[in-house]
């Protein structure tokens, strides 16, 4: 049996290591969102602010909408990763299809891409021009 990866598939005992980080990293991302949820509320621009209160109210509650932004697409990966965890194909890249690598996963156990496909940026997923 011969084959070329760079990296070796998982085995049942590092897919056991990474089923448990990511567990854990859900927790954590699952409190951050309801933390940024609640920064990222509505401000009440009351008659009772100054302008520039109201101005700092704004950009914080911009600031807090990106970072909400983030935490749930974060939150969304470790979600399809379980799914993949799930379906049994856990641990390949989404795009080529080679194992991620046990190192990668540890770092990032949410990774959907092995190293060489997230370096091509995240335009190339969709790119197939070339
Ligand atoms: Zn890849």
């Amino acid at each position: 049996m011969s084959d070329d990866h760079l990296e070796d598939d998982l085995t049942s005992e590092q897919i056991g290591v990474l089923t448990e980080h990511l567990e854990k990293l859900r927790e954590e991302i699952q409190d951050s969102l309801a933390a940024a949820r609640e920064e990222a509320k509505p401000v009440d621009l009351g008659l009772s602010i100054g302008r520039i209160t109201r101005v700092d109210a704004l950009q914080q509650q911009q600031m807090a909408a990106a970072r909400l932004r983030r935490i749930e697409s974060r939150l969304a990966q470790v979600r399809a990763a379980e799914a993949r965890l799930s379906s049994g194909n856990y641990g390949e890249c989404v795009r080529c299809e080679l194992p991620i690598g046990f190192a990668r996963l540890q770092a990032r156990p949410e990774a959907p891409f092995c190293a060489r496909c997230q370096d091509s940026g995240p335009g190339a997923t969709a790119g197939s021009r070339r």
